[in-house]
């Protein structure tokens, strides 16, 4: 590296972090695909979601090397890589609480899917005939949810999320720099709270009242970087989502950041027939 500017092959590689990132893969799968694709890690043997967030996180990815002597940011002898959108949603994207693409990535739906019922995450389980379900399993309670079929709600799930590219229209994206500073600002005002509640100088109920509208900001902002992922799918050329569409971390990304919520919640069971519910006198449950 000479005068600050990055080696192709090192942009080449930022920048595919990057896109990734912002579609909504998490540090750990991007870190999995670069194994698979034997691009050689910095250090250790193999790529880590530590390393990836590293560098996602770096002063030198987002163009601001810092003089540590004089406390400032030096800025221009890199070349920019990032436009200042994109850097701010790399931001916001670290900073929000993990989300439903992120999850387990063995199956399409695992881990995305929500119980009606308890609003629990259905896991994907075999049942011992060999079927592949999602089940709702929680540690303390047992959910009368019935399972689901999973080939049938991952080929349903599929061609919605498709059909969801095909049709869907640019949408509206809120501003980024705006969204950083809000979440932020609600993540600070957050610590303070918590720090002055520590010191004894807030009671629990103030504490819990004052915090709810900060928390509720920080879903906001998940949902607003939710938004800023599809509108990122969105801009992917067909043959792109044709040619990726073969890798599961891709098709959950899809699904994450098309699919409404409600097409990711699972109601008690398939509709019944009108006509169960004129037989009377069924046992519920039977
Ligand atoms: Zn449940």
């Amino acid at each position: 590296m000479q005068n600050g500017a990055r080696h192709p092959h090192e942009s080449k590689v930022l920048r595919r972090m990057v896109d990734e990132y912002l579609i909504g893969i998490s540090p750990t799968v991007i870190a999995q695909s670069l194994d698979a694709d034997r691009v050689p890690p910095p250090r250790a043997n193999r790529w880590h979601a530590t390393t990836i967030r590293a560098i996602l996180n770096s002063d030198r990815l987002h163009l601001q090397r810092w003089d540590h002597a004089d406390q400032r940011p030096i800025v221009g002898s890199w070349e920019r890589l990032l436009t200042p959108d994109e850097s701010a949603l790399v931001h916001v994207s670290l900073l929000t609480p993990r989300r439903d693409a992120a999850r387990s990535s063995r199956t399409l739906l695992g881990g995305i899917l929500r119980c009606g019922r308890c609003d629990a995450r259905l896991v994907a389980g075999v049942t011992r005939h060999g079927k592949r379900i999602y089940t709702c399993r929680t540690a303390s309670t047992r959910c009368p949810s019935p399972n689901v079929n999973a080939d049938q709600a991952d080929a349903e799930r599929e061609v919605a999320a498709l059909d969801a590219f095909a049709a869907a229209q640019h949408p509206d994206v809120p501003c980024a720099q705006d969204l950083l500073r809000r979440l932020r600002t609600a993540r600070s005002n957050i610590a303070a709270l918590a720090a002055a509640f520590g010191a004894g100088d807030l009671d629990h109920a103030s504490f819990l009242r004052m915090r709810s509208p900060l928390a509720n900001e920080l879903d906001h902002a998940g949902r607003d970087l939710t938004t800023h992922n599809r509108a990122r799918i969105l801009m992917l050329e067909p043959a792109e989502v044709n040619r990726r569409w073969g890798a599961l971390t891709f098709r959950r990304a899809m699904v994450c950041a098309l699919l409404p919520f409600d097409q990711l919640t699972v109601r008690s069971g398939l509709p019944r027939p009108s006509s169960a519910q004129d037989s009377g006198g069924t046992t519920p449950g039977a």
